[in-house]
């Protein structure tokens, strides 16, 4: 990966980077194609990270479907794709980490002790090996938008972080590489989750700025499925995760919940009026 970097910065290439876990979908493609859009070389990672799971979650069972993600970059000509062992990335004995206080204990980070101190240690050590121009994240993962945003700014990294649309199937359903763990009957419960986040945003089109009553409302929505489990349903700033008082254009719904074997997340930015 250093050679291959040393010689596009040589001809002066512009890199883009797509960090992966692989289990590669729409979503994914998505942010490949923002970044053929943007840059003259697109290199894409994959690398499930051991170190942004909590010990009794999936690491082990997680999607890995190596030989039909290389297909996929192929197809849409990627120019690296780097997929690093454990050991390259965490040599023995690591013991440094990036920590984002504060806003990693917010929405996810409050049930995923650890999970953005390991996600923001990953891409620090990526952006490091790749040294992007820019970097392509998903808005699906809104907090980790949030946590890298600020650690890019913080740190100083010289790079621009470009904050793709979430992709979804044509019934609503956030595409994700968890939606493989769903039955089909668990799939339908899983759509509740943006019925929820439509509601909300109705809500407040319809001239409705109060935070209480709009978490109500989208917690009625998900009750409708009462086989779920929800983690937590919050309206907060997009950029510090802290709670709103009053909800207006640019405000983050996000809502995560446990579906069957599945913790699934969404969330969606209240439009201008
Ligand atoms: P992951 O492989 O789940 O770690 O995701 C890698 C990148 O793809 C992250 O920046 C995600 O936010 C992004 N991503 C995942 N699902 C989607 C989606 N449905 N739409 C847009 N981006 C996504």
């Amino acid at each position: 990966m250093r050679a291959a970097v040393a010689e596009l910065r040589e001809e002066r290439t512009c890199i883009g980077l797509v960090p992966t876990m692989g289990a590669l979908h729409e979503g994914h493609l998505s942010l490949v194609r923002a970044a053929r859009a943007h840059c003259s070389a697109v290199v894409v990672t994959i690398f499930v990270n051991p170190a942004q799971f909590g010990p009794n979650e999936d690491f082990a069972k997680y999607p890995r479907t190596f030989e039909a993600d290389c297909a996929l970059l192929e197809k849409e000509k990627v120019d690296v794709l780097f997929a690093p062992g454990t050991a390259e990335i965490y040599p023995p004995g690591a013991s440094t980490v990036v920590e984002v206080t504060g806003i990693s204990d917010r929405l996810d980070g409050v049930s995923r002790p650890g999970h953005f101190v390991g996600v923001a240690t990953v891409v620090a050590k990526l952006f490091n090996i790749v040294q992007p121009r820019h970097a392509f994240f998903g808005q699906k993962d809104a907090a980790q938008v949030a946590v890298l945003r600020r650690m890019v700014r913080d740190l100083h990294c010289p790079l621009d972080v470009v904050v793709c649309p979430t992709v979804r199937e044509p019934d609503g359903l956030a595409m994700s590489s968890r939606n493989r763990y769903l039955s089909p009957e668990q799939r339908q419960q899983a759509l509740v989750l943006h019925r929820a986040l439509r509601r909300v945003e109705a809500k407040v089109a319809a001239g409705i700025v109060d935070r209480a009553p709009l978490i109500d409302a989208g917690l009625a929505v998900l009750a409708d499925e009462p086989e779920i489990r929800v983690d937590y349903f919050s309206i907060v700033h997009p950029d510090t995760l802290e709670d709103v008082p009053d909800v207006t254009a640019g405000a983050l719904v996000a809502v995560a919940a446990a579906v069957g074997p599945a913790r699934l997340i969404d969330n969606l930015l209240i439009p201008p009026r």
